[in-house]
């Protein structure tokens, strides 16, 4: 399932061959992915010029100079394929350049999403209204989070997969960063002293970076036709990596369940 960072990672690899270019066409090849397409996307973004690539969340957008954002989600299994030699079942979106290159957004599970949206009423329309500061964003350090925390009883990992104190954290990053920055994760948020707070703010930037870093070079790979854009190997910090030394003190790491979600951690440095 891609996270932020592969997210990030996609718009890079997408904005060598949109930016600055007219869309010559966009072929629907289905009426939906995970909800309807909207009816006015195809009118709205053929023939426009894309002026901006960005990520806000785990969401690409693609702004044009109509004013509008072409905004995809990827879901559990999307991705897009750069210049495909032939198009499978699963290319359900086909964006064609003015240079002639092809971009397919491919999702066989069919959990992502593809909108069009005015530029400028964006940030109140949701998702994104509510949404709270990017992770890798100038608002988002211990101030912040001793804000969003302030008083709350919940588990700090829950509280950090909450779209409105911090946006785009997913669970695989959450168990790195409060790994790295020594905090359990079923500690109340509001219980965690500032110091903590400025070291979690900073550990969560700091596995993100790393691995949008890894997925970056990764990204080298996908310079070729039928590249993917998307998915990159990576190794995690404690995720997935149970019963394996915790990179902070090499106590075994734990997985812990909790609401159909797998928490990794390690039970003797993560206070
Ligand atoms: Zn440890």
């Amino acid at each position: 399932m891609p996270e932020l960072p592969e997210v990030e990672t996609t718009v890079r690899g997408l904005e060598p061959i949109l930016l600055g270019r007219r869309i010559a066409s966009i072929d629907l090849r289905r009426a939906d992915l995970r909800r309807p397409f909207p009816p006015d996307l195809r009118q709205r973004f053929t023939g426009a010029t894309v002026t901006r690539l960005g990520r806000r969340a785990k969401y690409g957008l693609i702004e044009t100079d109509r004013d509008d954002t072409l905004v995809f989600h990827l879901g559990m299994s999307g991705h897009w394929r750069i210049d495909p030699a032939a198009l499978g079942a699963h290319d359900h979106v086909v964006i064609a350049t003015d240079e002639g290159r092809r971009l397919a957004l491919n999702d066989a599970r069919r959990f992502g999403t593809l909108d069009i949206l005015a530029t400028a009423d964006l940030a109140a329309t949701p998702p994104f209204a509510g949404m709270g500061p990017e992770p890798l964003g100038d608002d988002f350090d211990g101030a912040a989070l001793a804000r969003a925390l302030a008083g709350r009883a919940a588990p700090v990992k829950a509280l950090l997969l909450d779209q409105r104190i911090v946006a785009g954290l997913g669970n695989i990053y959450v168990c790195d960063a409060l790994n790295l920055a020594g905090i359990a994760p079923g500690r109340a948020g509001g219980l965690i002293g500032r110091a903590r707070l400025d070291r979690l703010a900073a550990a969560i930037r700091e596995v993100l970076v790393a691995a949008i870093a890894a997925g970056g070079s990764s990204l080298r790979d996908y310079v070729r036709p039928d590249g993917e854009l998307g998915y990159f190997s990576k190794e995690w910090r404690v995720y997935g990596r149970e019963g394996l030394a915790c990179p902070r003190c090499t106590a075994p790491i734990r997985r812990r369940a909790d609401s159909g979600r797998s928490t990794f951690f390690c039970p003797k440095c993560q206070r």
